[in-house]
């Protein structure tokens, strides 16, 4: 068996560690005698498994008494409605617009708000500035009375990131942030957020899941059209378990969750992401063969997008690179050129792999 290098952006490679101890459980869970897909939800064997992993989620991310967590499906994507059914309440909400995601979320919110009473502001935009970078304060027109802030704090396909907690837009209103791409890959203060979402195929596990933490007192606001499945408050009492959930996904997770732990926790895999995104950002930076436009103060330590300056070269750089097992280089159709995504699993040995490869053919073709 040969595992390469995967830099996809999601579904991402999982901690090698993690799927060892999955095929190993696959026929047979802790004596079960049987695994955990084939398992009641209800039964006392997931029942550990769900309380393990909230347990583990919480201890990671230091999550406050007064907040929920919730498994939930559909993705991400799913979220983009389900936030304004559950927290728009007949209001405004206000959205910053820094990349393809939020500009996604926007629009979904948009699309809902006529229906759901309400209403949906652009509270700021760098579209006209390529999203390259984060909004400066004097670029925002905030609404104090909004229901909610709905911002992306990590944009995956942009590598543009919002790290720092005294850059977050304060307009004295719930923040909602779609955490996707960089959940878990540092500690983070969660009671600056009302909402924070993930969608799971990065950092956290099987796609399809989606984690919600969410502020107790932003539940029980749902609009009345809102189906039973998609309220968060319903949700929330029956310990994300309305209907069956997605258990495989769930259990995955939890694994992660303390591979993390094992890992030293948060501060641990932040040093370990800092290496490795300085490794490949100082090495751009000293080349006249790659670049990254992105302002140096926004950039992404789990998403890299980088152009070879010579674009004829794509082809054969991308074909190099999957022959010497670094695969999924290439960038978002959107923004073209290469994008490397250097997640929680993606050890500083691939990022090193990646800048020797990078190294060797500018070398050869420079
Ligand atoms: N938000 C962000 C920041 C993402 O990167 C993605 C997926 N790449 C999504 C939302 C959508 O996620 P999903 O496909 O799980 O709906």
């Amino acid at each position: 068996m040969t595992r390469v290098y995967n830099f996809s952006a999601g579904p991402a490679a999982l901690p090698e560690a993690v799927l060892r101890q999955a095929a190993e459980e696959m026929l047979d869970w802790h004596g079960a005698g049987c695994g955990v897909m084939e398992m009641s939800h209800r039964g006392k064997e997931f029942t550990s498994i769900v309380e393990q992993a909230e347990a583990d989620l919480s201890e990671l991310l230091g999550i406050p008494d007064n907040y929920r967590m919730l498994f939930l499906q559909g993705g991400a994507t799913q979220q983009f409605a389900q936030i304004p059914m559950n927290l728009l309440a007949g209001g405004s909400a206000d959205y910053l617009v820094t990349g393809t995601w939020s500009k996604k979320a926007y629009g979904e919110a948009k699309h809902l708000a006529g229906a759901l009473g309400g209403a949906v502001r652009l509270a700021g935009s760098t579209e006209t500035a390529g999203f390259t970078r984060l909004l400066r304060p004097d670029e925002l027109d905030l609404d104090p009375r909004a229901r909610y802030l709905h911002l992306c704090t990590n944009e995956t396909i942009h590598g543009v990131e919002l790290r720092d907690a005294n850059l977050l837009p304060d307009a004295g209103v719930p923040l909602v942030a779609d955490m996707s791409s960089h959940i878990l890959s540092r500690p983070i203060d969660v009671s600056c957020y009302g909402l924070i979402y993930a969608g799971a195929q990065k950092n956290i596990g099987p796609s399809g899941l989606v984690v919600v933490i969410v502020r107790e007192d932003l539940l029980g606001h749902a609009a009345p059209m809102t189906p039973t499945m998609m309220d968060y408050r319903v949700m929330a009492e029956n310990g994300s378990m309305l209907n069956t959930p997605p258990t495989y996904a769930i259990y995955i997770a939890g694994l992660v969750f303390r591979w993390l732990k094992a890992q030293g926790g948060l501060a641990a895999v932040e040093a370990n992401n800092v290496a490795k995104s300085n490794l490949l950002y100082d090495f751009l930076d000293a080349s006249d063969f790659y670049e990254n436009r992105v302002a140096h103060d926004s950039r992404s330590r789990m998403n890299i997008p980088f152009l070879l300056r010579d674009a004829a070269l794509n082809d054969a750089f991308l074909a190099g690179a999957t022959a010497a097992g670094l695969t999924q280089l290439k960038g978002h159709k959107s923004v073209g050129g290469m994008r490397a995504s250097i997640y929680n699993a993606m050890p500083l040995a691939g990022v090193q792999a990646l800048v020797d490869y990078m190294r060797d053919f500018s070398a050869r073709n420079g």
